[in-house]
């Protein structure tokens, strides 16, 4: 029989597949690095484990302790699911603009979601991270993991998704693509890919047009997990030979046809990674050999990229293509 003990033993080891028909018909292979396949449904479990994992050996987080951090996302399921085996207690601090959905998950999880008024500045006590900050303080075993100044994050990439790319492909990719959020993955993956290829490979970040990594301010955009308006500590500068930045809509219109032409439903964050690799395939050789990182899945988005009236109202689509109603089928 073949079985794992606990569900995050499962973390990790995640599929390649190839991209056929978004390529255009580009030159060179593109391998898409299908990471929703995680037990908790992102890449994020990765960084969650191995950020707990860290905590207990250095001491920091003790049995029955609790983890407080600010976020939503994929990080706070990973951190939930790891917590649920771990036997720890879990507080997550979100702004109030975040869904009711999302909420519900890290709940069913057995987490505790604190929420705060979107409405205030950072330096407000009501502001989520004034809040969170302040539930560290006061909860007795409390540890806060912060993704963004957390070497763990960067160093799960270098300890597990360069080394099963470099493994999956012989040695014989010659560029990756990743969007960058707090920076882990590309930091930690792209680190270990130009090691193990003695600086062959080239490492390209992907980044939604108006974030810090290129060249913008933060410019609000809608792609979520993905851009920041400040340079976290777990970005390393010296990594990426490249930044391509991606439009909202070219973000969302490739991460519909990843649904449509691929059948991989898979997050807006997705679709970015992926225009960037096709971009960075037109001016490549065909025997090149691209992998593209897919962070998540595409259900939490189905009321957003997925929904034609709310493309439609962003003018991502055209308006005559929203939604068939029961009168347009008769
Ligand atoms: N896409 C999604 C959906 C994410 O949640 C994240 C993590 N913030 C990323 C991309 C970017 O990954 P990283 O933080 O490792 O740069």
């Amino acid at each position: 029989m073949e079985y794992a003990e606990h569900v995050i033993d499962l973390v990790g080891d995640t599929p390649l597949v190839k991209l056929n028909s978004v390529t255009d018909g580009a030159g060179p292979l593109v391998l898409a690095k299908v990471e929703y396949v995680n037990p908790g449904g992102s890449v994020k479990d990765r960084i969650a484990l191995r950020m707990v994992e860290a905590a207990e050996a250095s001491g920091e987080l003790k049995p029955g302790g609790t983890i407080v951090e600010p976020t939503s996302g994929n990080t706070g399921i990973g951190l939930a699911m790891v917590a649920q085996r771990k036997g720890y207690h879990c507080v997550f601090v979100c702004p109030d603009k975040v869904s009711e959905d999302k909420r519900n998950v890290l709940e069913a999880y057995g987490a505790r979601v604190v929420v705060c008024p979107t409405a205030v500045p950072p330096e407000h006590p009501e502001s989520y991270y004034s809040v969170s900050d302040r539930l560290v303080t006061e909860i007795e075993g409390a540890w806060k993991p912060n993704q963004y100044a957390n070497t763990s994050n960067p160093e799960s990439h270098y300890h597990s998704t360069g080394p099963e790319l470099w493994q999956q492909t012989d040695g014989r990719l010659t560029h990756f693509v990743a969007g960058v959020g707090t920076g882990g993955t590309i930091s930690g993956t792209g680190r270990y890919l130009k090691e193990a290829s003695e600086g062959k490979v080239k490492i390209v970040g992907a980044d939604p047009e108006g974030s810090v990594y290129s060249g913008g301010t933060g410019r609000p955009y809608l792609v979520e997990g993905v851009g920041e308006d400040f340079w976290p500590e777990t970005y390393d500068r010296d990594v990426a030979d490249e930044i391509i930045a991606i439009s909202d809509a070219d973000s969302f219109i490739m991460t519909r046809r990843l649904a449509a032409e691929e059948g991989l439903l898979v997050g807006g964050s997705c679709g970015m990674a992926v225009a960037a690799a096709v971009e960075l395939a037109k001016r490549c050789d065909p025997d090149d050999v691209i992998v593209v990182l897919l962070p998540d899945g595409g259900r939490g988005y189905l009321g957003k990229v997925f929904n034609d009236s709310w493309m439609a109202s962003y003018g991502f689509l055209p308006p005559d293509s929203t939604d068939a109603t029961v009168g347009d089928v008769l």
